[in-house]
């Protein structure tokens, strides 16, 4: 590639040539390059070009106290000096992961109302931790001496990454196409977003009923003998911001109680107070069996993740260990001490600043400013959210509720317009949504902004 040898080879051709982003077709970034970040402060991102945007996408739905702060910057510094690594193989151990251990626990059982979760697994990425659950749901199964009891039913829209086993969960049909994925042992339920799929005069309860429904008919058909598990966003993110009808998850919880079936909660969006509350769990009173956090957690100024394990995983593990010896399972960089010492500071900033009660209040008021300044617009359909967690959907005709042809693209187009009006907002890949999910710190003021801006790149792109 003679390109490389160029004086004045451009970082945009560098990247072309040597960067792979699987997430774009590959033509298509061969032709429009990159899109470089160079800096970013409180909400505000600046490119490479120059240009300033306020950012409400939080990066992934991750940077939860906003960009640039010094106190992370200095936990991190100080964590490097003291200790930048050791692992937890074995019986190793640092104090920053155990303190870690302990704070995510008491965050849990005072937040949640989580008493019965009792342990913590790190990882790195949503992704890895849910191929841990994933595993424990099998691991436990065969302690028990169950082995067949190890299907995972997750739903249409979920998503809960693109290692492995989490992309088999993942119920987004576009991550599948062509990777043969290898589990059969995963089941996808019907998505629960009335507005989508409800039937026309359908009401929220019948609605709900067909949900239920449809989920007793999975457990039937299957067998509850090979069910091992239920995997759920609270509210799903990258399906479309899609919150369940009211009674869902009350119904869902006693089909699993009634069936011997763990719940696993991927709190990796919801965790950490973007829905206005710390969990959304808590939200919604779920009892979860296995927990997934990641992003909020360090709000994405170091990859960690975690698995939060509950007694009753906990006590079978914990019983046939003389017999099976360790678990065996863990990575290089399961419980990072720079990532626990930046997770902790981290939520530091979260608990002294009221991040989780101004999402709540922010959010609110995001939410109705956006309805009130775009929710007539004919191709706007349904805006909808909790906490600074909030997707506007798109139809072609609102009325008939008639989407968008996905080669349209009509949301994506929105949301490349509203960059050109310094706005970053996340087009989604499952329904026509735009995701609104900024910063925890962001101010109304900065909102009014926020809605200003998508107003005209709506108008500019209609
Ligand atoms: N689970 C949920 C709910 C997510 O939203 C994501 C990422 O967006 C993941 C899991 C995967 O996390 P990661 O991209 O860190 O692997």
């Amino acid at each position: 590639d003679t390109t490389r040898d160029r004086a004045n080879y451009s970082l945009e051709d560098m990247d072309r040539n040597s960067l792979f982003h699987p997430l774009t077709p590959i033509a298509l970034h061969q032709q429009n390059g990159p899109k470089i970040m160079a800096a970013a402060q409180g909400v505000r991102l600046r490119d490479h070009a120059g240009r300033e945007m306020l950012d409400c996408s939080g990066g992934l739905w991750c940077v939860n106290i906003g960009y640039g702060r010094p106190e992370i910057a200095a936990a991190a510094s100080k964590a490097i000096l003291d200790l930048n690594y050791w692992h937890l193989f074995g019986s190793s151990s640092n104090e920053m992961t155990i303190r870690l251990a302990d704070r995510v626990l008491n965050l849990l059982h005072d937040h949640a109302g989580a008493r019965h979760l009792k342990r913590v697994f790190f990882g790195t990425s949503g992704s890895d931790a849910n191929d841990t659950n994933y595993k424990l749901v099998r691991y436990y199964a065969n302690l028990r001496g169950v082995p067949e009891k190890r299907k995972i039913i997750s739903r249409k829209g979920g998503y809960h990454g693109l290692t492995a086993a989490a992309a088999t969960l993942t119920g987004i049909e576009a991550y599948h196409t062509a990777w043969s994925l290898p589990s059969t042992d995963v089941i996808h339920a019907e998505c629960p977003h009335q507005y989508r799929f409800g039937l026309p005069g359908e009401s929220e309860a019948a609605y709900c009923d067909r949900l239920i429904a449809d989920i007793e008919q999975i457990i039937a058909r299957e067998g509850p003998e090979t069910i091992g598990a239920f995997i759920a966003e609270p509210i799903m993110g990258t399906g479309g911001v899609l919150i369940p009808p009211a009674g869902y998850f009350e119904r869902v919880q006693k089909l699993l109680d009634q069936h011997d079936i763990l719940l696993i909660a991927d709190e990796v969006i919801t965790g950490f107070g973007r829905t206005g509350e710390w969990f959304g769990s808590g939200l919604f009173g779920l009892k979860p069996d296995l927990l997934t956090l990641a992003k909020g957690l360090t709000s994405a100024y170091f990859p960690v993740s975690a698995s939060v394990v509950s007694e009753r995983i906990w006590k079978v593990l914990e019983a046939a260990s003389p017999e099976h010896g360790p678990v065996m399972h863990g990575f290089t960089y399961s419980g990072h001490p720079v990532g626990a010492a930046i997770a902790m500071a981290n939520l530091d900033i979260m608990e002294s600043e009221g991040m989780v009660a101004n999402s709540a209040e922010v959010g609110a008021y995001l939410l109705e400013n956006l309805k009130a300044r775009i929710g007539d617009h004919p191709y706007v359909g349904d805006v909808r959210g909790r906490g600074l967690m909030i997707g506007v959907e798109f139809m072609a005709d609102r009325e008939t509720r008639k989407p968008f042809a996905a080669s349209q693209n009509a949301h994506r187009l929105v949301a490349n317009q509203a960059v050109e009006h310094g706005l970053m907002v996340r087009a989604l890949p499952f329904l026509e949504v735009v995701a609104f999910s900024p910063p925890l710190c962001i101010t109304k003021s900065d909102c009014d902004e926020a809605v200003d801006r998508f107003a005209q790149a709506l108008d500019a792109t209609t």
